[in-house]
């Protein structure tokens, strides 16, 4: 299994993966982007979920960072596998 097919088979959780893959592999596929180390994707999320930042919003099954606060709008699924993204209040 090749580094892209693993970043499109991980998830937050099945239900979030199953909706985010789609849109994970059009972004990855479309910019050529870098995906990020798995370790670096739970650190990622995991600082997010904390809220520190103010932006962290359940959208659904979807975390967002909230664009109303100040975020970038992003989907973090997909926001924190990809390794040249940051987060906006450099939080990670
Ligand atoms: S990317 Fe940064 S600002 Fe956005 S939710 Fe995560 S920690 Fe907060």
């Amino acid at each position: 299994m090749n580094i892209k097919n693993k970043l499109l088979d991980f998830g937050t959780n099945p239900l979030v993966s199953k909706f985010t893959k789609p849109i994970v592999e059009t972004v990855v596929n479309a910019i050529g982007g870098k995906p990020a180390d798995i370790k670096t994707v739970h650190e990622r999320l995991q600082i997010c979920r904390k809220n520190t930042c103010g932006n962290y919003i359940k959208k659904g099954e979807n975390e967002v960072c909230n664009a109303k606060t100040g975020g970038c709008g992003c989907f973090l699924a997909d926001k924190t596998r990809l390794a040249d993204e940051q987060c906006p209040k450099k939080l990670w």
